[in-house]
């Protein structure tokens, strides 16, 4: 017997057939003895369609009422989960972001919640109800409807099982777990039991397919253990949790993440004096462009080679930022590559491991590809590779860090 709260994403309650495999599942808890408090998406696809819509009324709708129209496709869902609950003989009762009193702030389209009422909650679920709440939206302290970002569903159900208290945040979605590796790269990834949370956030390229990242941030932030599982298949999903004892023989690496967005600049031959760091790095700033890898190279002849990597999308604001820069800084040159990809063993067993980073760069040797930066944190290895090289990469650490499993494939996005 258990608190649970169970978020079901768009795909889950896709279809009148889909909610009532929903249904059906959480009938099976209740028959367990579990409280369930429900969260759900809007249907897949409704979201979308809604901001099409708007954006025919408006080129730049107005942010109220986005949230105020956004905000119905997770209504149309939570009462039709509710009559398929009722049919089944069960109490069931939905409820709005803001019928459930989740406070948020007056941030349309990006809202944060601040506090939830669990009173009412509670007294439902006392009364043996199933509560079926709306994923995604609240309202701020004026009772204007907010919403919290696209794939905020997620960090409803997070918020409410830390206000309740919950054993668990059961994440139903289209696949079945968090992989080793993106199984449409590696044929052989795994699916992993267990995960802690500061695995998720550092393999969140691959995560962020399944999960709001924000909702992994506020999972571990409040402890509250978070499962993904597949509403399709039967199956123990993964957990994701914190760090425990028993994972002394954890193996050092878990997962390879990979992402392509990134693109880095060099700034040659500039001079190696107090300050030029900040001098290269706050126009950047300045223009709102995020910065990921920084590199400064030893001096020779008392200048340096200083590279950075930033999002592909931002590689020719940042360029010309750079140039522009450049003669003042006294640099020698500007150059640039958007043609890279990051990949990175990520694992809280390498704090216990060594060598892991040589295993990674000798598996990487074996197959000539060349490593053009490198950053380390406590968990996580990252080299900057030629883009066209990911996938060897990714497939031959897959292996050299014996990740591979039974070969079963999640199931696609
Ligand atoms: N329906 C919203 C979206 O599509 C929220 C969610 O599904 O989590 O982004
Ligand atoms: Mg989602």
């Amino acid at each position: 017997m258990a608190l649970l709260v169970q978020k079901y994403g768009g795909t889950s309650v896709g279809s009148v057939e889909r909610i009532e495999a929903v249904a059906d599942r959480v009938q099976r808890h209740r028959e367990q003895g579990d409280d369930v408090v429900v969260v759900v998406s809007a249907m897949s696809g409704e979201t979308n369609r809604l901001v099409a819509l708007a954006k025919s009324m408006q080129e730049v709708p107005d942010q109220r009422e986005m949230d105020v129209l956004l905000s119905t496709g997770e209504q149309v869902t939570i009462a039709l989960l509710s009559m398929a609950l009722k049919n089944r003989g069960l109490d069931a009762r939905s409820y709005t972001g803001s019928q459930v009193r989740i406070t948020t702030d007056s941030a349309h389209g990006k809202a944060r919640i601040q506090e939830i009422d669990t009173e009412a909650m509670r007294t439902d679920l006392d009364a043996g109800r199933v509560v079926v709440v709306a994923g995604f939206q609240g309202a701020d302290e004026l009772g204007n409807i907010t919403t919290l970002g696209r794939g905020g569903s997620d960090t409803t159900g997070v918020a409410l099982a830390a206000a309740l208290k919950a054993d668990e945040c059961q994440i139903y979605t289209d696949v079945d777990g968090v992989y080793t590796t993106d199984p449409r790269v590696v044929d052989s990834a795994r699916r992993l039991n267990k995960i802690t949370f500061e695995e998720m956030l550092e393999m969140a390229s691959l995560g962020s397919k399944i999960l709001q990242i924000r909702s992994v941030e506020f999972a571990g932030k409040y402890q509250v253990p978070l499962r993904v599982l597949s509403s399709f298949t039967e199956g123990e999903g993964t957990l994701i949790t914190t760090e425990g004892n028993e994972d002394m023989e954890q193996p050092a690496v878990s997962g390879i993440a990979f992402n392509r967005d990134e693109a880095k600049l060099t700034l040659q031959g500039v001079p190696d004096i107090p300050g030029i760091a900040s001098k290269i790095l706050v126009p950047i700033s300045d223009a709102n462009i995020e910065v990921d890898m920084i590199v400064q190279n030893v001096s020779a002849d008392g200048t340096t080679d200083f590279t950075f990597t930033v999002h592909r999308n931002e590689f020719d604001q940042a360029m010309e930022i750079l140039q522009a820069i450049q003669a003042e800084l006294g640099a020698r040159g500007v150059v640039g590559d958007a043609k890279i990809a990051k990949v990175s063993i990520v694992g809280v067993g390498m704090r216990s491991h060594a060598g892991v980073a040589s295993t990674m760069f000798k598996a990487l040797a074996e197959e000539s590809i060349n490593i053009q930066l490198i950053s380390t944190s406590e968990i996580k290895v990252s080299v900057i590779i030629d883009e066209k090289y990911m996938e060897l990469a990714v497939r031959s650490l897959h292996s050299s860090f014996e990740l591979s499993g039974t070969g079963v494939k999640a199931e696609a996005e």
